[in-house]
């Protein structure tokens, strides 16, 4: 049997390929190691998450539970337009090393496993790193199970992240929704004699 290290970024994307790992006789054991995950509470939301998780399934999990935003920012060039290949490149390198330091036969990742991601950087960089650090990786294409792994993991009512992890990527994800922020403000004062009357109507204290 395959003793695998599956980095995992985060709930989303490992529910269903777990079980479809599993079911190819491969015994999975989780690491998490996200140093590109900021600010520190959506960090900490991500990791508990998967302790929840660890309460309905048996997936044993080595947590790096320090916050990595100093980490990610001396170690990815987020100026250029490599972000990605870089903060990808970390987290491959690392989880390589520690699965060969631990005696784990090969790794692999859930980013391999998101429709978000840059899938054949992430299968072709897996591969560099496999051979330069020595140990086997495991490339598996999930991606079809995208849909079906978050539906389980909103049963499982685990935590979903919108964005995906590091700063640049949430300022992105919510730039363009400021001046509709600002417009709610707005429409907030210019209705506030309407909510006057609907309050009056209500009989509010
Ligand atoms: S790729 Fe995104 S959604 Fe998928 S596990 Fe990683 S952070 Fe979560
Ligand atoms: S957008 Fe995602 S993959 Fe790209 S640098 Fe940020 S956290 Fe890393």
């Amino acid at each position: 049997m395959t003793n695998l290290l599956l980095h995992i970024c985060c709930a989303g994307c490992l529910c269903a390929p777990l079980e479809e790992l599993r079911s190819e006789g491969l015994k999975v054991h989780g690491y998490f190691y996200n140093p590109n995950i900021h600010p520190l509470l959506e960090f900490r939301k991500r990791l508990k998450a998967l302790r929840v998780l660890q309460e309905s399934d048996p997936i044993e999990i080595d947590y790096c539970e320090e916050y990595g935003l100093r980490e990610y920012l001396s170690e990815v060039n987020y100026e250029g337009n490599n972000r990605c290949e870089d903060c990808y490149s970390l987290r491959l390198r690392t989880t390589a090393h520690h699965a060969k330091e631990k005696g784990f036969d090969a790794f692999c990742s859930t980013l391999l496993f998101s429709k978000q991601q840059d899938h054949e950087k992430i299968k072709v960089m897996g591969e560099q790193i496999a051979e330069r650090v020595g140990i086997p990786f495991e490339y598996r294409d999930y991606r079809h199970l995208c849909e079906c792994s978050q539906r389980i993991a909103k049963k499982k009512m685990l935590y979903r992240q919108s964005y995906c992890g590091c700063i640049f990527s949430e300022f992105e994800r919510y730039e363009n929704t400021t001046r509709n922020l600002y417009g709610g403000w707005k429409l907030k004062e210019n209705s506030a004699s309407s909510n006057t009357q609907k309050e009056e109507k209500l009989n509010c204290p």
